[in-house]
C-alpha cells in the first residue's frame, strides 16, 4: 500500500513527481519498520531509499557510510534541500561533535552520518541510546564482503545494530549485484530475513564500446577531443604511474586533467577530488582508488585504459558515468599486453591456489566481455544473471564486428609454436612467430634458418595486424599462452590440442574496417543537444549555478542537476507556481533560487 506521506516528501522535499523503479516498495516497507537488502545499480536513485523514510518515520536515520570525505558533500545537499543533516567523523573538532551530538539528542536531526569505525566507539553507541532512531541504512554494503574488492573489517561489527536496537528498521544498500555478494552481505549483516529488493542492473544510458588497443594514448585523446570535448569525466589506469604519466600528457594536450592515486598525500587528493566535483569539465586520471562514493551526477564518461580484474569492477567503475540519466559513454582500449599482464599478475601473486582460481575465472569473464561478438550489455547482464535482449546501445549492436572461423589461422600459429619446440627445442615471441608464419626473412629468422620450417610462409594470406588479433583471442582463450620470461615468449597450453588436431572449431572476432563511429556519435550528440535558444539559456543558468555554488561552497550539481536546468531552459516557467512543477524543484530551493531563476528565464524587456 503506497504510503501517502512518503509521496508528498518527495514531491515537497525532493521536488520530484514520483518514484522511480522499486523505489516506492522500498521507502513503504522500511517506513512501515521492515528491514531491507537494496541492490540497485549506481545512478538508480538508492538515497532516496533511505532518506525518504528517515524524513517519514520519527527520529534520526543514521547513515553508516565508510566515505568520509564525502559525508560533507551528502550533508551539504541534504542542506540545500531543507533537510537538517549531520555527520560524525574524525575531521571534525570536538566543539563541532558536541553541538552535533546535542541536536541529535534533542531531536532536531533527520539523518545523521557516522563512519562505521566511528559507529563502533561505546561512545557513540551511547549517544544513540539517548536519542530517537528512524532507521539505520548501511550504504555500500558490499564492503562487509571479504572478496570483493572494497572490503573494510569495520563493517563486519555491524551485524550488533540489530542485537542492540531490534525494533529499529535497517536497509543495506549496494550496487554490486552477484549473487554471491548478495548472500554474502544478507549472511554478515544478519539480513537473511529482510526483504530483498533486486532491481535490473541494465543502466540502458551508458554506452559500452571497447577498442583494440594500439596506441592507447592517441586514441584516449581521440576520444576525448571527438566525443566528449568539455565533459567531466574519469579515466582509470592501473598503476601510479601510468596514472601520472597519462595526466600529464593530456594536460599537455590542453585537457584540464588531474592525476588520482593512492601514492599522492591527503591533501593533494583531498582537493583533486574536490575540483573534479566542484568544477565543471574536468577530466580525472585515476587508478581505483577513485570513485566509490563518488555521486558526481555528470560524469559524461569512464575510459579504461588497462583491463579491469573483473567484470564487477569493470561495471563499478563504468557505473559512475551517467548517473543523470542523460547519455554517456564506457569506454575501454584493450590488447593483447594486457591478458599477458593480467595474467602474470595473477600468477606471481602471493595467493593461494584458490585465490588464483578464483582471480583466474574472473579475468576470464571480463576477457569473455572484451571478445564477444554479441552485445555487450547482454553479456554484462548475464554476467549478473540477467537475461535481456540485443540493446542497440554498444559498439558490438551499432558496429556489428564480423566473427569469422579462424580454426585454421589458430592452427597455423599453433603448430609453428610446436615445430619450433618439437624439432628446434626453441621458443619464441610473438613477433617472431608472426615473421615466420608471414615469411619474412628477418636477420633473426634468416639466422635461425626458420625459412626452412615447413610453417615457413604459411601465413602470408593475413596481415601482421590481423595474426595479433588472432594471437590475442588465442591467448584470451588459454589455448597459447606466454611465458613470464623476459622474452615473453609462446606455449602451447591443454586446450591446444583439440584446436591442433581439428576437433574444435574457433569463431574469431574480426573488427569492421572503418567503424561508422562519427556518423554514430553525432546522432547521439543531436539527441542531447538543445534548441540554440534554449541552449543559450542552459548555459546562462550554469553560468549563474556556478557562481551559487562557489558562493555556497558546494559543489554545482548540488544547487541544482543538469537535467533540471534543460528542463528549465525548455519550458521557460513564467510563475514560480510553474517553476515548482520541473523535476528536481522542491519547495526549499524554490523559495531560496526561484525569483533568481525566474529573472533569467525572462526575456529581456525592450526599453
Ligand atoms: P545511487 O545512490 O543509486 O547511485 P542516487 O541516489 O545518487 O543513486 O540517485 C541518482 C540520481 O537520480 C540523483 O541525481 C537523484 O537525485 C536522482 N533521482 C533519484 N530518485 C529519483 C526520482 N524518483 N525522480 C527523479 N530523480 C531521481
Ligand atoms: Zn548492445
Amino acid at each position: 500500500m503506497a504510503d501517502e506521506r512518503a509521496l508528498e516528501v518527495l514531491r515537497r522535499v525532493f521536488g520530484y513527481d514520483h518514484f522511480r523503479g522499486p523505489q516506492q516498495d522500498i521507502v513503504d516497507h522500511v517506513v512501515a519498520g521492515g528491514d531491507a537488502l537494496v541492490l540497485m545499480p549506481t545512478g538508480a536513485g538508492k538515497s532516496l531509499c533511505y532518506q525518504v523514510p528517515a524524513l517519514v518515520r520519527s527520529g534520526t536515520g543514521v547513515v553508516v557510510s565508510p566515505l568520509i570525505a564525502l559525508m560533507q558533500d551528502q550533508v551539504d545537499a541534504l542542506t540545500e534541500l531543507g533537510v537538517r543533516a549531520a555527520f560524525l567523523n574524525s575531521t571534525q573538532d570536538f566543539t563541532r561533535v558536541r553541538e552535533v551530538e546535542r541536536a541529535f539528542v534533542a531531536g532536531e536531526l533527520d539523518l545523521l552520518y557516522v563512519a562505521p569505525e566511528r559507529l563502533l566507539t561505546e561512545r557513540c553507541l551511547s549517544l544513540l541510546e539517548r536519542g530517537r532512531i528512524a532507521l539505520f541504512a548501511i550504504d555500500e554494503a558490499h564492503c562487509v564482503s571479504q572478496w570483493g574488492h572494497d572490503f573494510r573489517p569495520e563493517y563486519l561489527g555491524l551485524s550488533m545494530l540489530h542485537e542492540r536496537w531490534p525494533e529499529v528498521p535497517r536497509i543495506a544498500l549496494t550496487a554490486t549485484a552477484t549473487q554471491a555478494t548478495r548472500h554474502e552481505i544478507a549472511e554478515r549483516l544478519g539480513l537473511q530475513d529482510a526483504r530483498h529488493f533486486v532491481s535490473s542492473f541494465d543502466r540502458p544510458n551508458i554506452r559500452y564500446r571497447i577498442v583494440e588497443k594500439n596506441d592507447p594514448r592517441r586514441q584516449l585523446l581521440e576520444f576525448l577531443r571527438q566525443e566528449h570535448a568539455g565533459d567531466s569525466g574519469i579515466v582509470y589506469c592501473l598503476s601510479r604511474a601510468r596514472v601520472e604519466e597519462t595526466a600529464e600528457f593530456l594536460c599537455g594536450q590542453g585537457i584540464d586533467a588531474m592525476p588520482y592515486h593512492a601514492g599522492l598525500d591527503a591533501a593533494t587528493r583531498a582537493s583533486n577530488q574536490a575540483r573534479f566535483l566542484r568544477e565543471d569539465g574536468v577530466v580525472m586520471v585515476a587508478t581505483i582508488a577513485f570513485g566509490m562514493g563518488i555521486d558526481k551526477p555528470d560524469v559524461r564518461f569512464v575510459a579504461h585504459l588497462d583491463l579491469p580484474k573483473s567484470v564487477e569492477g569493470y561495471y563499478q567503475e563504468t557505473g559512475r558515468a551517467g548517473r543523470d540519466g542523460l547519455p554517456a559513454t564506457a569506454w575501454m582500449a584493450y590488447g593483447l599486453q594486457d591478458v599477458v599482464q593480467q595474467r602474470r599478475m595473477i600468477d606471481e601473486s602471493t595467493g593461494d591456489d584458490a585465490y588464483k582460481r578464483r582471480s583466474g575465472a574472473m579475468l576470464e569473464a571480463m576477457l569473455g566481455l572484451c571478445e564477444t561478438v554479441e552485445c555487450r550489455r547482454v553479456r554484462l547482464l548475464q554476467y549478473f544473471g540477467e537475461a535481456s535482449q540485443a540493446c542497440g546501445n554498444c559498439d558490438t549492436c551499432l558496429e556489428p564486428p564480423q566473427a569469422w572461423d579462424g580454426t585454421e589461422a589458430a592452427q597455423k600459429i599453433l603448430s609453428a609454436v610446436y615445430r619450433l619446440w618439437k624439432e628446434r627445442g626453441q621458443r619464441f615471441g610473438a613477433g617472431h612467430v608472426i615473421d615466420i608464419l608471414r615469411g619474412k626473412r628477418t636477420e633473426r629468422v634468416v639466422q635461425h634458418r626458420h625459412d626452412e620450417l615447413s610453417v615457413f610462409g604459411v601465413g602470408a594470406d593475413l596481415s601482421d595486424k590481423d595474426w595479433r588479433n588472432v594471437l590475442r583471442q588465442l591467448i584470451a582463450q588459454s589455448l597459447l599462452t606466454v611465458d613470464h620470461d623476459a622474452y615473453g615468449t609462446l606455449a602451447l597450453t591443454e586446450g591446444s590440442r583439440a584446436v591442433l588436431k581439428g576437433e574444435r572449431t574457433l569463431m574469431l572476432r574480426r573488427e569492421t574496417a572503418k567503424p561508422a563511429r562519427t556518423r554514430e556519435s553525432a546522432r547521439t550528440r543531436a539527441a542531447v543537444t538543445l534548441p540554440p535558444e534554449a541552449e543559450a539559456l542552459f548555459t546562462a543558468l550554469r553560468a549563474w549555478r556556478g557562481e551559487v555554488a562557489r558562493s555556497h561552497g558546494v559543489p554545482a550539481y548540488v544547487i541544482f542537476h543538469d537535467a533540471t536546468l534543460r528542463e528549465i531552459a525548455l519550458a521557460r516557467p513564467g510563475s514560480l507556481a510553474e517553476l515548482g512543477e520541473i523535476s528536481g524543484v522542491g519547495a526549499r530551493k524554490l523559495e531560496a533560487y526561484g525569483r533568481e531563476i525566474l529573472e533569467r528565464v525572462k526575456p529581456p524587456s525592450t526599453p
